[in-house]
This record gives structure tokens, C-alpha cells and sequence, in this order.
């Protein structure tokens, strides 16, 4: 404890020291004047500022100041770009700075289990790996303007249906894999500020009292600095809280939590050094963010809405190409159908809304363009606002089709399709869209669909399309961003951050999701997204890692400094790609990694690394990726930490999870020393498994069934096979007497050390 702080702790009440413990309203904490204590303010987050000036509500319901609406998550990963992560946190800082926000809420790092989560928009990837690379890029940026982040939401908070009380019932190896992992890169990486428990439980245990995911591995294992705050309302237990280490709760509960603490003290059933920890660490972060208050702090809303749109650019995935029918002629008849040309959908609905600083749609941008020179002819297409079927809409964008040389349909989710709040039921369009796509397709072959929406869809209708855009959520800016990557001014680079299913029976939770009543069984394990498509060998419609270029690229030669390493050294991998096209484009290089052979049941392989790489036409580039540990474990549930398996891991590379142009192996030897306690009820296969056992097993079984080459001389190859399963104690009663029990006991003794 710094002495100041100390000091400061030494001088509060018993009640104020509690009433730090939670928020003075909706986006508050609490001063404590006459100590210098200022009241700071928090706001969502995350994709943008949403600061509520009059009144408050965490459903985005209420007015906030304007702000530049970034892509949502679910876009921004789709850039893999950790650069463009940072920078796009750095502009959210500057404008937190500009509106006098301390504390940014967000970024939000849950896994994208079932693409019916409500909230996917908001979440980056089904992968891990590289949802933790995202976040921890947007907290570096955020937090380099002295505004905090808080990462949320902690933990396994991965559907919107009964989100208060569900209870996440997770194996320990999957939690550790799949849903911590996505936090723990961040935290270790970026050091949020604050992170925010989800309201969910864990295992029976709500977040907001759940002491093994707060303080044992948030704080004491990863060693998060700053505070925890709870999701709004997600307090139950509040003294329970502070012990488990939930420092602050919000929004203010209007003195109850507080009184409750109080009592606590004072019935001694919460130590008064527990709170002071607590009390502590708020303040910390509370003179942190007065200290980084800058002087007259202002933004560029002109610049910050050029990089939404730059970032846009990096964000949108093209997933259909088929006759280059992408990019447009720029002076060419196109029809554009669907009303979202007109009225973007570009962000999504709950507590992220942002109220953007201005919004581009397709076609005024269009009509703005000095170099496009096309022949637009425009159809609605579709309601918006509700799912009837209009025959007369339907004819008057035939009409346009057939008229053209191109129909470009926008379409995708509409806002009531998709939400915080509540999860969707299906993954399909609406029908009334879907119609359009089908009727457009009976008057022209040239059919490009531009699509807007926060999560897969299912697109029965794509073998009738050539060209298919996915804009995802692209911020305010996106109108503009499809029209440069529509007719070539952009060279489209996103990749797929999750898997599109061909149907949503395909996805691994689909059987379990959301759950009985207030419990949903994470049966599928760690084979979550691509790790379950891959192992199953289920063709997904579009897979993890996957997008289009208009340009092409070679991946040549892979090296490493290595072939052979123990898991504490680490390991250098070099790639070559080169632009074989005519155009400048970025390509997204990845890294999988596979266990060749594992005792334990592993993914086919998983994402250790990437790197988003530009080159000119002809030029070609060494990229390089650096691996640990990490990389090649898993997580013992008996050891309680990660362990790699000697043996040989093969490093496959390349531009999807479905297209490994280059490959290696190299051989990880482990230094964790797995002791096995042997018991009477091991097998002989355990025991040969086992470098030191298995001279001994073999001189056994010599012993019981002869010299020669042991079981199999005498009972055939299967029964080798067998004999590898039989327990150690049934060989007492096989052997005839050759083998007694006294003689299983020094054998166990020896075994054993
Ligand atoms: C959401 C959080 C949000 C908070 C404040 C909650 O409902 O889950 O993500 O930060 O409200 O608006």
C-alpha cells in the first residue's frame, strides 16, 4: 500500500470506507472530499462512448452526447489487426478524455459459443487466442490516454437468456482453455484498469461472489493491479462480494450493499483488512485517473470518423467472389436494392449504443463521390421495421434488377433481430429479405449481397448470388466503407473472427444452449467453434480464418530456428508470403498449432499467432511468429497449470482454419515432472506409459509369461493388446501363484520411489 494511500485509508470511517465500495448513481463513484477523494465518472463502451448526460439507464434506452460509433466487436476482430485495435482504443480515449469519462466499459471479451448469443455483435471471436489479442490492443490504446478500460464480462457470460441467473456449468480444463483464456491474455498483456464481473454464475457460484475467478485467478494468478467492478446489478451477496474480491459495486444500491458491509464489519464476519484491500485498490485507480485528467482535452471528430471508416475497411469479409464479379464498374448500371443502403445498420442495440457524430449510408455516399460515376437505380427492396412480405416491393426491385448490369442487395439483420437482452432463435434472414434474393435472382445472374448483421446467418440463397460482403456492424462510417470495397478503392482484408455454420444444428452448444431453467451445461467442452468443425468434420459454410481478396497470395517457405526445444525455451517460425496479383492487399497470415500425439483428447489444431501483412504486387515478405509454453498446452486439471506433452507438435500456416499452405513439426520436450501414484488398481499399460515402470513391467510380465517377447509369445498379439488394460491386481489371481501379493507391494514400492 503506498503511504499516501494508506494514510488516506487510516482517516475514512468504517462507513465510508463501505460507501466506497459502491457507485454514487448510475455512472459514479464516490468522493470522500474532505480527504481529497473525487468522485469519477464510467460509461459504456465498447465500441464507442455512450455518456449519458441526463437520464440513466444500462439498456441504451436514454439520450447520450455524441460520440464516433466505431465497427462493433464482432467487426473489429474480424481485422486480426492489433494495430488498428490500439488505435481505435486510443481515439475511444481521447473522446472519453474530451467528455471527462475515466473509465471505459469495456472491451468485451466473452467467447462466441452459439452464434444465438444476443450480444455476439459485441464479443470478438470463438477463438481465444485471438479474442485476448484484440482486447488486450484496445486496452493498450485506451489506457495510453490515461482512461481506464474494464474488460468484461468475467466470466462465461455467453448468452443474453436468463443472463442474471443462469448458472454456466463448465469442466475446469474448458474454463481454462476456452473462457479464461480470452480474459487472461488481456490481463497479463494490457492490465485493465477494472474489469467487470458478469452477473451469471460459475459452477453454482454468481460471478460477483465467486472468490476462484476473482481473486484466486484474476488477481493472485494473473495479477490484475486495478479493481472489479460488477455488472449493473450484479450484486447478490454484497459482503460476499467484498471477500470474494468484487471491490465496487454499480450502479449505487442506494446505501444497502453499503449498510450490509457495515454490519459485516462490525459482526466480524468480513475483517475491516479485507475491506481496507478493497477500499484500497478503488483508490488507486481513482487518483490514477484524476492524476491522467488531461487539460482542455478536445478530439477531431473529423479525424475520428475518417479511422471509423478506415477501420471498417479492415473489417469487412468477402466471402464470394465467383467471376470477379467484385469490384463494380464505376460506370456501370447498377440496382441497388434494400433499405439498408438508405438506413444503415451499423451498430448494435443495449447498453453499447452509441449516439454516432454523424452516420454514412450507402447511397449518399454514392451520390457524393466524385470518381463513382454509375447509374444507380434504387429499390426498398423490404420493410424494415417488420418481417410482411410486399409483393409490390419485391416487383419494383425485379424491375430495377433486370434493368442493370449488377443489383447490389443490401441486406441482414434488422435491430429487433438481434440485441442485448434477449438471444435470437434461428439464424436466418428475415423471409421478407430472403424473398428479394431469391425473386432478384430469377431476372439477373449478377447479384452481389452486401450484409449487415452482428452474428452468422444461414445463407440457403448463396449459390444463386456471386458476390457476397459481409460489413458485419461497421460503425458510422460503414456506408462509405462498403462503397470503397464495392467498387475497388479498398482491397478488402477481414478474415472471419467465427465460424458461419452451413445450419445452426451444425454448432457444437446447439444441443445445450440455452440450458434448462437457470443451468446451461457446457457439454461441448473445449471444442468450441472451428475446434469442434474440425474434429467432427462438419463443412461449416464459411470457416474460421476465412476472406477474400481481389488480390492473390503465395505462402512459400516456413522455417524454424528450432526443431527440436524444451517448453521453456521459446520458438521462432518464419513465413514467406508474396502478392502473386495485380493489386496491393493485406493478407492475414495464421499459425495452428496440432499435437501430433497426446494422451489427452485435443483440438485438430489452434490458433497460436497471426499477423496481418501488406504487400505490393510482386513483392513478398518474411513473417515471422514467436512461440512459448503456451502454445503447445493444455490445461491439467491435476496439476492445476498448463502442461505440454513431450513429443513431436506439428506448426501448420496458412490464409483459413481450412487452408494450411505450409507446414512443419518440431519436437517439445516437457519439464513437468508428472508423478504418477501406482496403486494395485494401475494397469500394466499405465506402468509401461511410465519411463521408469516400464522396465519393471517388462520383467514382470517375463516373469509371469516367460522369456521371449513377453504376454505376446504366449497369448497371441490381441491378447498383448489386453493385457496392457489388466489391473495390476488381477494378475495376483491369473498368475497361478507366480505373482503374490507381497510381491505387488515391493513392486508398488518401487514404482512409487
Ligand atoms: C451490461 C454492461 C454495461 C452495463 C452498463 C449492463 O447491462 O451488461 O455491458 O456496461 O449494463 O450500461
Amino acid at each position: 500500500m503506498s503511504r499516501s494511500i494508506s494514510g488516506i485509508i487510516s482517516q475514512l470511517t468504517l462507513e465510508e470506507k463501505a460507501g466506497l465500495c459502491s457507485g454514487l448513481d448510475f455512472w459514479h463513484t464516490k468522493a470522500v472530499e474532505r480527504l481529497g477523494i473525487s468522485s469519477i465518472m464510467v460509461s459504456d463502451g465498447p465500441h464507442g462512448l455512450r455518456k449519458q448526460k441526463d437520464a440513466a439507464d444500462h439498456v441504451g434506452i436514454n439520450e447520450s452526447v455524441p460520440a464516433t460509433c466505431f465497427p462493433s466487436g464482432a467487426a473489429l476482430a474480424c481485422s486480426w489487426e492489433r494495430k488498428l485495435m490500439e488505435k481505435v482504443g486510443s481515439a475511444l480515449g481521447e473522446e472519453c478524455q474530451a467528455e471527462g469519462v475515466s473509465i471505459i466499459l469495456g472491451p468485451a471479451a466473452n467467447i462466441k459459443r452459439s452464434p444465438l448469443c444476443g450480444r455476439n455483435f459485441e464479443y470478438f471471436s470463438e477463438d481465444p487466442y485471438l479474442s485476448s489479442e484484440m482486447a488486450a490492443n484496445h486496452i493498450k490504446g485506451v489506457q495510453s490516454q490515461g482512461v481506464g478500460t474494464s474488460l468484461k464480462h468475467f466470466a462465461v457470460n455467453n448468452q443474453e437468456h436468463r443472463r442474471l441467473s443462469v448458472d454456466a456449468v463448465v469442466d475446469e480444463r474448458t474454463l481454462r482453455e476456452i473462457y479464461l483464456s480470452s480474459f487472461e491474455g488481456a490481463v497479463r498483456q494490457a492490465q485493465p484498469w477494472t474489469v467487470m464481473c458478469a452477473y451469471n454464475k460459475i459452477n453454482g457460484i454468481y460471478c460477483s461472489e465467486n472468490e476462484y475467478i476473482l481473486n484466486s485467478i484474476l488477481k493472485e494468478e494473473w495479477g490484475l493491479d486495478g479493481f472489479v467492478m460488477s455488472d449493473w446489478g450484479a450484486v447478490n451477496e454484497r459482503p460476499e462480494g467484498v471477500k470474494a474480491g468484487l471491490e465496487l459495486e454499480m450502479p449505487s444500491g442506494n446505501g444497502a450493499g453499503d449498510r450490509k458491509i457495515v454490519e459485516a464489519v462490525k459482526n466480524g464476519s468480513l475483517s475491516e483488512k479485507e475491506l481496507d484491500k478493497a477500499v484500497e485498490r478503488i483508490l488507486n485507480i481513482v487518483f490514477k485517473a484524476v492524476e491522467n485528467k488531461k487539460e482542455n482535452p478536445s478530439y477531431d471528430k473529423e479525424l475520428h470518423h475518417q479511422l471509423a471508416r478506415a477501420a471498417a475497411r479492415e473489417c469487412m469479409v468477402l466471402l464470394k467472389n465467383e467471376d470477379d464479379i467484385l469490384p463494380l464498374n464505376k460506370y456501370g448500371r447498377i440496382a441497388v436494392i434494400g433499405d439498408f443502403a438508405r438506413v444503415p445498420r451499423y451498430q448494435g442495440g443495449g447498453s453499447s449504443h452509441i449516439n454516432p457524430t454523424r452516420i454514412d449510408d450507402f447511397l449518399s455516399e454514392m451520390e457524393a463521390s466524385e470518381s463513382i460515376r454509375a447509374n444507380i437505380s434504387f429499390a426498398h427492396g423490404f420493410y424494415l421495421d417488420n418481417d410482411e412480405i410486399s409483393p409490390e416491393l419485391i416487383n419494383e426491385a425485379t424491375e430495377a434488377a433486370a434493368k442493370a448490369e449488377v443489383a447490389v442487395i443490401f441486406a441482414g439483420l434488422p435491430d429487433r433481430y438481434e440485441s442485448e437482452g434477449y438471444d435470437r432463435k434461428h439464424i436466418r434472414i428475415p423471409e421478407n429479405q430472403r424473398l428479394v434474393i431469391e425473386a432478384v435472382a430469377d431476372v439477373q445472374r449478377n447479384i452481389v449481397v452486401v450484409l449487415s448483421n452482428g452474428s452468422p446467418i444461414e445463407m440457403p440463397w448463396i449459390h444463386k448470388v456471386k458476390g457476397v460482403l459481409e460489413s458485419y456492424l461497421g460503425g458510422q462510417a460503414s456506408g462509405g466503407a462498403v462503397m470503397d470495397i464495392l467498387f475497388g478503392d479498398a482491397n478488402p482484408c477481414g478474415k472471419l473472427a467465427e465460424t458461419f455454420p452451413a445450419k445452426l444444428s451444425d454448432n457444437p452448444s446447439y444441443l445445450n444452449f440455452p440450458g434448462e431453467g437457470d443451468r446451461v451445461e457446457y457439454r461441448e467442452g473445449i471444442f468450441v467453434g472451428y475446434r469442434y468443425y474440425d474434429k467432427k468434420e462438419i463443412e461449416p459454410l464459411f470457416p474460421f480464418g476465412y476472406g477474400l481478396s481481389y488480390t492473390t497470395f503465395e505462402y512459400n517457405s516456413i522455417s524454424t530456428d528450432k526443431k527440436s526445444m524444451t517448453d521453456l525455451e521459446s520458438l521462432t517460425v518464419k513465413v514467406r508470403v508474396k502478392n502473386t496479383g495485380k493489386l496491393t492487399g493485406k493478407e492475414i497470415v495464421q499459425l495452428y498449432v496440432r499435437d501430433i500425439e497426446s494422451t489427452v483428447i485435443r483440438p485438430e489444431k489452434e490458433l497460436k499467432g497471426f499477423e496481418k501483412v501488406e504487400l505490393a504486387p510482386g513483392e513478398e515478405k518474411d513473417i515471422s511468429f514467436n512461440l512459448d509454453k503456451r502454445a503447445f498446452a493444455y490445461y491439467n486439471t491435476e496439476k492445476k497449470d498448463w502442461v505440454v506433452e513431450s513429443g513431436d507438435f506439428e506448426l501448420l500456416v496458412g490464409s483459413s482454419s481450412k487452408d494450411m499452405a505450409l507446414r512443419t513439426v518440431v519436437y517439445v520436450s516437457s519439464t513437468t515432472v508428472m508423478k504418477k501414484l501406482f496403486t494395485k488398481n494401475s494397469t500394466i499399460g499405465d506402468i509401461l506409459a511410465y519411463p521408469a515402470g516400464a522396465v519393471l513391467a517388462q520383467n514382470l510380465l517375463k516373469g509371469i509369461f516367460g522369456e521371449g517377447d513377453g504376454s505376446a509369445d504366449v497369448l497371441g498379439m490381441d491378447a498383448a493388446a489386453m493385457v496392457k488394460d489388466m489391473l495390476l491386481r488381477t494378475i495376483v489371481s491369473f498368475s497361478g501363484g507366480q505373482f503374490t501379493d507381497e510381491m505387488l507391494d515391493s513392486l508398488l514400492k518401487e514404482l512409487n520411489g
